[in-house]
């Protein structure tokens, strides 16, 4: 058994060539081999958000506080709230992020592959990102 301690892992900016908007990141758990799992809260401020990406294994999101957004692409801009839960299969070009006006958090659970949980790709237009189709 191993307790991660809190407080014991240091949160980190996340980069900007991966998003979009002031992000903190706090690495939860990188489990060792044969465990894939790797899990990290990320909070996103109003605005921001992950560029456009995919993983590997795909990978779940669990809104923990704020508003947020969510979409893959081709689909509409879809807003997510606590407790909502969003699976992005392998392969699936995705983004997530606070909504406009309000700040969101989520924890996130991804498997990787090869080493590898996320292919990073292009930025995230603030035409895509504000949508016309969101539900709220
Ligand atoms: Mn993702």
């Amino acid at each position: 058994m191993e307790i991660i301690r809190n407080g014991s892992q240091p949160s980190s900016l996340g980069p900007e060539e991966n998003f979009t908007g002031h992000v903190r990141r706090d690495p939860l758990f990188q489990n060792p081999a044969p465990s894939r799992m790797v899990g990290g809260l990320a909070t996103f401020d109003a605005g921001a958000r992950t560029v456009w990406h995919t993983h590997p294994v795909g990978q779940i999101l669990i809104v923990t506080a704020g508003f947020g957004r969510v979409q893959t692409w081709g689909g509409p801009v879809r807003e997510v709230g606590p407790g909502d839960i969003v699976w992005f299969s392998p392969g699936e070009k995705h983004w997530h992020g606070a909504s406009p006006k309000c700040g969101m958090s989520h924890i996130a659970l991804v498997e990787s592959e090869d080493g590898k949980t996320t292919d990073w790709m292009e930025p995230v237009s603030d035409e895509e990102f504000m949508g016309t189709r969101a539900e709220n």
